[in-house]
């Protein structure tokens, strides 16, 4: 507290110093009064409040060489220097040191003052503290840019699932699985593995990121995720085992199941290879991860709905292209495939034959021994069809008794040689039904073959019946080529 006089007893140009002085002495902002040199004249209680030196520590100094340190703007510093020099007033934000150390954030007001003359006798500073302000400005932008960061996340995660959810088969969803994961964990490095059909091993589906060598099978005891049957993070808990399907020791991951209808169908692995070079501060590095936590295990749930959604439609189209009674391909998959093949051989000049397959006497067969029995011999025959099965081997059942088989690349001659070992299979075949032994059962079958007997799908079917009706006419239980 001040003991001075300020009563209004003084009067005139006493009065307004003692006012003047007043104001200098309570104002709640630093003030420096300085000459046109720039070197510190007087200072306030308010300034040394602030920065904790008097008058007596900067006397002959410039206030600000006096405050700078190395998070003082260069560019500030020097904007202040041209302003000065020129004696034009400025006002700038910029971050000093107390003489304790503390680093502080002013806004900084410098007036060149001028007398009656016009010549320029000083300099008068401001300083507020604005470190609070600054403060709240900085949360505030980080609050704003992580919300802007979840907000890119959300987009990309939405639109990663809308792809997921068109792709229509599986070889097509994993493409979208490897650059979708790339993508949305751009420092990591993955891997997705589907259990193989005995369950015993996860085969390698797809992998992204750096690493070539993802072991192309996993054991499901290798992995804690599988052991436990729950999502996994290795590297954000102090104590924790690695699964030892993961070859690199102290390299954060993770490991995520990937469940459809209820069932674990596979794993999810994403491995944050080389994240401790990256010079990541400890808790920012555990912000990282956990963050891509979060969206791993949406990623991972995205995922196994998109599995599942590929493999119901798949078995839709498999449910509507297959014979209900053999397993084998129908009519209508057999035209599809037909045209394309036939297409094909056509553009490369290739051959495709086919060959048609008929029951000998199945009606009287039926009418003997019952439907059930007759049904036998037909799931009989698809047995044998499906073994002679191959990706240039193509059995179907077309209705009632009769089956076709499309051979791309095929020869008359090797086609007859297939339909003979199928009508020997056939017949070496003891069957039962209901306790009662089956008589032998027998095909009749004819041979045709684009573009030699015809160039339609159709013309090279009709040669085909014809062939097999020659066969019946022959006796029956042989093979005739067109
Ligand atoms: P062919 O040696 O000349 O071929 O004489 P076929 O008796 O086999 O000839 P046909 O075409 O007259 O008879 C076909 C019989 O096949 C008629 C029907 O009873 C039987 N059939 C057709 N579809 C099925 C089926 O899904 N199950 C059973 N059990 N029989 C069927
Ligand atoms: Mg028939
Ligand atoms: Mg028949």
């Amino acid at each position: 507290m001040c003991a001075k006089d300020y009563s209004d007893k003084a009067s005139g140009a006493a009065s307004e110093r003692a006012y003047a002085e007043m104001v200098a002495q309570h104002a709640p902002d630093g003030v420096i009064i300085s000459g046109p040199d720039r070197l510190a004249l007087w200072v306030n209680p308010a300034f040394t409040a602030q920065t904790g030196y008097g008058i007596d520590a900067l006397r002959d100094k410039m206030v600000v060489d006096v405050l700078r340190g190395a998070q003082t703007d260069r560019h500030c510093l020097q904007k202040i220097n041209d302003a000065c020099t020129q004696r034009r007033e400025i006002q700038t934000e910029l971050q000093l040191y107390a003489r304790d150390g503390r680093l502080f954030w002013v806004v900084l007001k410098i007036t060149p003052v001028f007398d009656a003359a016009g010549v320029h006798t000083h300099f008068i500073s401001h300083m507020r503290d604005i470190t609070e302000r600054k403060k709240l400005e900085h949360q505030n932008d980080e609050m704003r840019q992580a919300e802007e960061l979840r907000q890119s996340e959300r987009q990309l995660l939405a639109l990663t699932s809308e792809w997921l959810y068109s792709a229509k088969s599986f070889d097509e969803l994993l493409m979208v699985v490897q650059r979708a994961m790339h993508t949305l964990i751009p420092e990591a490095d993955g891997a997705l593995y589907i259990y193989g059909a005995s369950r015993s091993t996860l085969d390698l589906a797809t992998s992204w990121g750096t690493i070539p060598d993802f072991p192309p099978h996993i054991l499901p005891d290798d992995c804690w995720a599988l052991r436990r049957g729950r999502a996994y993070a290795y590297g954000l808990k102090p104590i924790q085992f690695t699964c030892d399907h993961v070859a690199k020791p102290d390299t954060p991951y993770f490991c995520l199941p990937i469940i459809a209808h209820g069932e674990t169908i596979g794993l999810l692995h994403i491995i944050f290879d080389g994240f401790e070079e990256h010079g990541l501060m400890r808790h920012m590095r555990d912000d990282v991860l956990r963050n891509r936590w979060d969206v791993s295990l949406i990623c991972a749930e995205q995922i196994s709905l998109a599995i599942a959604n590929v493999r119901l439609r798949q078995e839709l189209h498999d449910k509507s292209m297959r014979d209900a009674l053999t397993g084998l391909w129908n009519r209508r998959w057999f035209m599809d495939r037909a045209l394309r093949d036939f297409a094909m051989a056509e553009r490369e000049g290739r051959e495709i034959a086919l060959i048609m397959l008929d029951v000998d006497h199945f009606k009287a067969f039926n009418d003997r021994f019952g439907h059930d029995a007759g049904d036998l011999v037909l799931r009989e025959v698809g047995g044998i069809l499906t073994r002679a099965a191959s990706d240039k081997i193509h059995p179907c059942r077309l209705g009632g008794e009769e089956f076709v088989i499309l051979c791309p690349d095929m020869q008359a001659a090797d086609a007859a040689a297939l339909a003979d070992g199928i009508r020997a299979a056939l017949q070496a075949l003891r069957l039962a039904n209901a306790g009662v032994e089956l008589p032998e059962v027998t095909v009749s079958a004819g041979v045709a073959v684009f573009p030699t007997h015809g160039r339609s799908i159709e013309d090279v079917l009709k040669a085909a019946d014809q062939a097999l009706y020659l066969a019946k006419d022959q006796g029956r239980n042989c093979t005739v080529i067109a």
